[in-house]
C-alpha cells in the first residue's frame, strides 16, 4: 500500500528533525517520494511558524500500525504528547494524510486525514509528493485541492528541498 505522511514541527530543530525522521521511515519502508519544505503560519494558539513537508511511501504494514510507528519518531523527536496543548508548538508532527481509496475512521485513526482538505500546509507538500493522487472522498486531485481560493489565502510557501543532515 501506498501513502503520503505529513510532517510539521515548530520548536527545536525541525529540519534536523525531518531528516531524522525520513532515515528512519527509510529504514522499515520505501520513500517514493519526498517534497520540498514550507514554512506556515501557525493555526491554534499564537506560537512560532511552522515548517512542513510530505512524503509517499509504500509499505506492507497496516496503516494503524505505521500511525504507531510515527508516533514512536515523534517521541524520538523529543514530542511529549502528555505535555502540550492541543495544537500547540510540538517538536515533530507525523499525520497520516491520505492513501489511494483507502477511508477508515476508527477511534485511533481516520484516513484521509480529517482536516487535510482545509489545510494549505498539509495540502501544499501533498500535492508535490503525490501530485497524481485523488481525495478518496472529494474525489480531486492534490494540486486541484491545494489551488482553491480558500486554500491559498493561507501564508504557506515553498522555503526549499526536503533537508538531509550529515551521517549521524
Ligand atoms: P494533530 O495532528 O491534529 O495536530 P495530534 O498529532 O496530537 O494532533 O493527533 C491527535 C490524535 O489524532 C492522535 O492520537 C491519533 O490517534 C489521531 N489520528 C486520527 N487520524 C489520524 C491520522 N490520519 N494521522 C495522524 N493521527 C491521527
Ligand atoms: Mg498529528
Amino acid at each position: 500500500m501506498q501513502l503520503v505522511i505529513g510532517l510539521g514541527g515548530n520548536r527545536g530543530d525541525v529540519a534536523r528533525a525531518f531528516s531524522r525522521a525520513l532515515d528512519d521511515l527509510a529504514r522499515g519502508l520505501r520513500v517514493l517520494a519526498r517534497s520540498g519544505v514550507w514554512r506556515s503560519a501557525p493555526q491554534g494558539p499564537p506560537q512560532p511558524d511552522y515548517l512542513n513537508a510530505a512524503v509517499l511511501v509504500e509499505t506492507d504494514r497496516h496503516p494503524a500500525e505505521l500511525l504507531a510507528l510515527c508516533q514512536r519518531l515523534e517521541t524520538a523527536a523529543g514530542r511529549d504528547r502528555t505535555r502540550e496543548e492541543r495544537w500547540g508548538p510540538r517538536t515533530l508532527d507525523l499525520d497520516l494524510l491520505l492513501a489511494p481509496g483507502l477511508v477508515i475512521e476508527s477511534i485511533v485513526l481516520t484516513l484521509p486525514h480529517p482536516r487535510l482538505d482545509e489545510r494549505r500546509f498539509a495540502l501544499a507538500p501533498a500535492a508535490e509528493a503525490a501530485p497524481g493522487w485523488r481525495h478518496p472522498r472529494l474525489h480531486r486531485t492534490l494540486p486541484e485541492l491545494a489551488a482553491r481560493p480558500a486554500i491559498l489565502v493561507q501564508r504557506c510557501e515553498r522555503i526549499g528541498p526536503f533537508p538531509t543532515a550529515p551521517a549521524r
